[in-house]
């Protein structure tokens, strides 16, 4: 069967060789006998699947010895949580940017744990740009900075690092994670769920300063202490083997393409092609301020809304799925992480520029 072109926000597609070599050694993983996911996690094979994973992700975002690497479960929604129950660390509050609807969740979970201020909105223009860090009324005496690095569903990205002093950094990068390079060591702790750039739901990964664990807020439960996983290597319990197996492959298969630094080439090659399209269209529109549109997710509208369910059907009909928008923008969003193919991207605009000869 022919594989389609799925443009999913998450879980997303996955690289289709990660697919086949995981097809492959599905049932005996490299002859030991069986499957990955029939291993005790602590048995000799997975511990080496996960230590090797921790030391490829770690070469390809180029992570200090400074920062623990962290594979948990719960999704990011987790860690909307288990970012104040661990950062907090008795001071007053947090400050927290708002650029859309995960940056909401964000804020909403961190006031239960404190006084959260927000540093900026882009609510004002429906979450379609990312205020500048001119326009940020940050606290010196803040717990941590925290922002969305990619807001997903308004396709709202920040290119640019923030510059907080002393106060540590915080990023929600589930959907820009190792699309294009960034300096860790600028942050204090990064967190991504796996179903959009890294592998299968079930996984989330955090990168954390060793220096910030450790000082819980009181009454935090033993498996949302960032430093009891971090002591334990991530396997204080069971943790998910097979979606960190898969994970491993992603990073592999990420090392052999060039790493990320290729991987934002050919991400910017690809987005370009979409707004090139979008910005010379009569009938297509982009919503997002043209420097906060992201390489990721990319939302668009057409003149006539009534046409959306006979778009999505023509691109049905030539094997491109997930494409209708989050309800809160409406219209359409192609969501082209790294395992997009660009014949992806190609297939689409081909279709939106025929689209458009016939309705526009
Ligand atoms: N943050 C961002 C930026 C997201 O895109 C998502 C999921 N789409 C989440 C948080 C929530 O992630 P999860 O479903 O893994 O809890």
């Amino acid at each position: 069967m022919d594989r389609i072109f799925n443009f999913s926000a998450g879980p997303a597609a996955l690289p289709q060789a990660v697919l086949e070599q995981a097809r492959d050694e599905l049932v005996n993983w490299q002859g030991c006998g069986m499957s990955v996911m029939e291993m005790s996690h602590r048995g000799k094979e997975y511990m080496g699947i996960q230590a090797e994973a921790e030391a490829d992700l770690r070469e390809l975002m180029n992570i200090p010895a400074n920062y623990k690497v962290l594979f948990l479960q719960g999704g990011a929604s987790m860690q909307f949580a288990m970012v104040p129950m661990n950062l907090f660390r008795g001071k007053a509050s947090a400050d927290y940017l708002n650029t859309g609807e995960w940056s909401k969740k964000a804020i909403k979970e961190a006031q239960k744990y404190g006084k959260v201020n927000v540093v900026a909105s882009s609510e004002d223009k429906n979450f379609t740009y990312a205020p500048a860090q001119s326009a940020w009324k940050l606290d010196p005496n803040a717990a941590y900075v925290h922002y969305t690095t990619n807001e997903t569903i308004g396709g709202v990205e920040i290119f640019w690092t923030p510059e907080t002093g002393n106060v540590p950094l915080v990023a929600d990068m589930s959907s820009d994670i190792l699309s294009r390079p960034i300096d860790v060591s600028k942050f204090g702790l990064i967190y991504a769920g796996a179903q959009k750039n890294i592998g299968p739901a079930g996984l989330t990964i955090v990168i954390v300063r060793e220096d910030l664990l450790g000082q819980l807020v009181p009454g935090t439960p033993t498996m949302f202490d960032y430093k009891i996983a971090a002591d334990n290597d991530s396997m204080y319990n069971t943790p998910s083997t097979y979606a960190i197996y898969i994970a491993g492959l992603v990073f592999k298969w990420l090392k052999k393409n060039g790493g990320i630094a290729a991987m934002e080439k050919v991400n910017r090659a690809k987005a370009k092609l979409i707004y090139d399209f979008l910005d010379q269209s009569k009938f297509f529109q982009s919503p997002v301020a043209v420097e906060n549109r992201s390489l990721m997710n990319i939302p668009f509208t057409l003149k006539d809304a009534a046409l959306d369910d006979e778009f999505l059907k023509a691109a049905k009909a030539r094997g491109m799925v997930q494409l209708k928008g989050h309800r809160s923008v409406g219209g359409m969003r192609a969501s082209i992480y790294n395992a997009m193919p660009i014949e992806g991207v190609q297939a689409l605009v081909a279709l939106m520029k025929e689209f458009e000869q016939q309705h526009g």
